[in-house]
């Protein structure tokens, strides 16, 4: 099997997964994390919309929601807060609202888009930490869990 290296979308700790796995249960927070790709096409009003992996909502796509994914992609409507850990990419036909974080921004000419941006590498977690990022990262968290 081929094996991904994710971060937890809940937590940002690091994962390994099964490539083809739809799904895993992160093992630092116990949260049920997305790793399929997604395409959206419809409406979708949730609080939080994440997936380890690709999201890529279309055209037809109404999305209420806060939007965590590795790299994503808005052809259609979004609002919400949005973290991707790689690019965003924000065609023509979109009309997004809410604010905007993730590694690298492209806006398309006639796109509209209101709220704040903050782009960078520096303003993500990183896909794949080193092993002392990774380290520091898990006692930070235990230290905040209380344990
Ligand atoms: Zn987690």
């Amino acid at each position: 099997m081929a094996v991904r290296h994710i971060l937890c979308t809940q937590c940002d700790l690091p994962l390994d997964v099964d490539e083809t796995a739809k799904s895993v249960n992160c093992r630092h927070c116990n949260t049920r994390v997305i790793t399929e790709a997604m395409v959206v096409a419809e409406y979708v009003a949730v609080r939080r919309f994440a997936t380890a992996n690709r999201m890529r909502i279309t055209k037809k796509g109404i999305v209420y929601a806060a939007v965590r994914a590795d790299a994503l992609e808005v052809e259609g409507v979004l609002q919400g807060d949005v973290v991707s850990l790689s690019s965003i990419r924000i065609a023509k036909s979109a009309q997004v609202k809410g604010s905007l974080r993730g590694a690298s921004l492209s806006l398309e000419p006639g796109a509209t888009f209101v709220g704040d941006v903050a782009i960078g590498p520096e303003q993500v977690p990183r896909a794949e930490p080193t092993v002392d990022g990774a380290l520091a990262r898990e006692a930070a968290a235990r230290e905040a869990a209380g344990r």
